[in-house]
C-alpha cells in the first residue's frame, strides 16, 4: 500500500463485520490505532438509538467496538470534541471518523492553533447527508408507516433512504421524501463536498462490494493507520476494482449536481437592498439570545468571544450586535455545516443567513474554508 492507492478493506473480526457499517473497517482502524499506540484516545459516536448518538472519547478498545455502526439521524459535528482533547492533552494524539464537515471544522480549528494536525488521524467518511432525528421519526410514521422505535438499521443507497425493522425493510427515493419536506437536513442538500479528500483516508461504500469499504489513502498518517491495522491482523485489503473506482466517481458527481441544484433553489439572490436588510431583520426577529448557535459552531474559536462580549440585550440596533459580529467573523470560515440551524430553539435558518454572507466573501477571496491549510483572508490568531 502507498499514498494515492484505492483499496477495498474489511474487518477480520466477524462480529465487527456484522456490527459495523460496510464491513466494520472504520471501527477496526480505531481499535488498531489504540492497540498499536498510534493514538491515546479515539472519538466515536455511541449509539443510544437509531435517532440518538452520544460522542465519546475513549482509550478503551471495547468501548470503541461498542460504537460500531453508522447513524445518519444523529447529525453531530465532532470538531469541538477534538479541540477539547488538545486542550487537555496538547502532546497527545487522537483518531476519529469524520464527515467532510467534521474534517473542515477540524482544519479551520488547526489554523487557529486549537488542533495539532500532526497528531490527529482523520478517518474520512463519504457523506451524502444526515437527517434531523425528530423530523425523521415523523417521516417514518407518515411516509413509511413504520414505528420509529422498531427501527434497527437505516441506510442511504442508490438514491434511496432505507429503513429496516426486525420484520421488514422499506425504501423510498430521497427525492420523494425531500419533496414532502423530510429527508436530509437542509444544509446537507446543498453541501457539495461529499468525499473528504482533506482527511487522511477517504472511506465509504460508494464503489465497494457488500460488507467492505472503499478506501482512498490520502496521507502519510492514513497509510500509517491502514498499515498498523493490517500488521496487527485486524483488517484485510484488496486493490479496488476499476469498476468500483468509476462507480465512486459517478456517485460523487451525481451528489455534486444534486447539491448544485438545491443551492440554486435555496440561495435565490435578494437583489433589492432594502429587501435584503428586511430579510435579515425578519429572519432574526425571534432570537432569544440563548447563544446556542455560538457554542455549537465548529469553526468558532475565540477564547473570549467578541460576539458575546460586545452585545447588550438592551441595545436597540436593527440587527443585534451578537449576530452582526458573528456574520462578519465567520464570513471567511463558515463551512455551512448546519449545526447552528439544528440547535436554534427559535428555528432561525442561521446556516442560510451565514452562507449568504460567507459565500460571497469566500468567492471574492477565492477561499474555501476547511479543505486545506491555506491561510484565511482575514486571518487573526490570538
Ligand atoms: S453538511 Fe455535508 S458533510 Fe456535513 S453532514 Fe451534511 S452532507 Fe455531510
Ligand atoms: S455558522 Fe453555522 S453553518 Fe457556519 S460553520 Fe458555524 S455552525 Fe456551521
Ligand atoms: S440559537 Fe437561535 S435563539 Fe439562540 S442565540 Fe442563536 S439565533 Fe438566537
Amino acid at each position: 500500500m502507498k499514498i494515492g492507492d484505492c483499496v477495498v478493506a474489511w474487518s477480520k473480526d466477524e462480529e465487527l463485520r456484522k456490527m459495523g457499517a460496510s464491513g466494520g473497517l472504520v471501527t477496526s482502524l480505531l481499535v488498531g490505532a489504540l492497540e498499536t499506540e498510534l493514538v491515546d484516545e479515539v472519538i466515536a459516536l455511541r449509539k443510544i438509538s437509531e435517532f440518538e448518538g452520544v460522542p465519546i472519547r475513549t482509550s478503551d478498545t471495547d468501548e470503541a467496538i461498542r460504537s460500531a455502526g453508522s447513524l445518519h439521524a444523529a447529525p453531530i459535528n465532532l470538531t469541538k470534541f477534538a479541540v477539547r482533547f488538545f486542550e487537555e492533552h496538547p502532546d497527545g494524539a487522537i483518531a476519529l471518523p469524520v464527515k467532510p464537515c467534521d474534517c473542515r471544522g477540524i482544519i479551520e480549528q488547526a489554523k487557529r492553533r486549537k488542533i495539532d494536525m500532526d497528531r490527529i488521524y482523520l478517518i474520512g467518511l463519504n457523506c451524502g447527508g444526515t437527517m434531523d432525528p425528530i423530523t425523521t421519526m415523523e417521516m417514518l410514521e407518515k411516509m413509511y408507516e413504520m414505528d420509529p422505535k422498531k427501527i434497527v438499521e437505516e441506510e442511504i443507497l442508490k438514491g434511496k433512504l432505507i429503513f429496516k425493522t426486525e420484520e421488514e425493510e422499506k425504501a423510498i427515493s430521497i427525492d420523494e421524501v425531500e419533496e414532502a419536506g423530510y429527508g436530509r437536513r437542509e444544509s446537507c442538500r446543498y453541501c457539495g463536498i461529499n468525499i473528504p479528500m482533506m482527511a487522511d483516508l477517504a472511506c465509504g461504500n460508494w464503489g465497494a462490494g457488500e460488507d467492505e469499504t472503499f478506501v482512498e489513502i490520502l496521507t502519510e498518517k492514513g497509510l500509517r493507520l491502514m498499515k498498523s491495522a493490517v500488521d496487527h491482523g485486524l483488517i484485510e485489503t484488496a486493490p479496488a476494482p476499476e469498476k468500483g473506482i468509476k462507480i465512486r466517481e459517478k456517485t460523487n458527481s451525481v451528489m455534486e449536481n444534486v447539491a448544485k441544484t438545491w443551492y440554486e433553489k435555496v440561495f435565490v439572490p435578494i437583489e433589492d437592498r432594502s429587501e435584503r436588510m428586511k430579510y435579515y431583520m425578519d429572519a432574526m426577529e425571534d432570537c432569544i439570545d440563548c447563544e446556542a448557535c455560538k457554542y455549537v459552531c465548529p469553526v468558532c474559536s475565540c477564547d473570549e468571544s467578541k460576539c458575546i462580549g460586545f452585545y447588550d440585550p438592551m441595545d436597540s440596533h436593527k440587527i443585534s450586535i451578537y449576530h452582526l459580529i458573528r456574520l462578519l467573523h465567520l464570513a471567511d470560515s463558515c463551512i455551512g455545516c448546519g449545526q447552528c440551524t439544528d440547535v436554534c430553539p427559535a428555528e432561525i435558518p442561521l446556516t442560510i443567513l451565514h452562507k449568504r454572507v460567507a459565500d460571497r466573501i469566500q468567492a471574492k477571496y477565492d477561499y474555501i474554508p476547511g479543505i486545506d491549510m491555506k491561510t484565511p483572508p482575514f486571518f487573526e490568531v490570538e
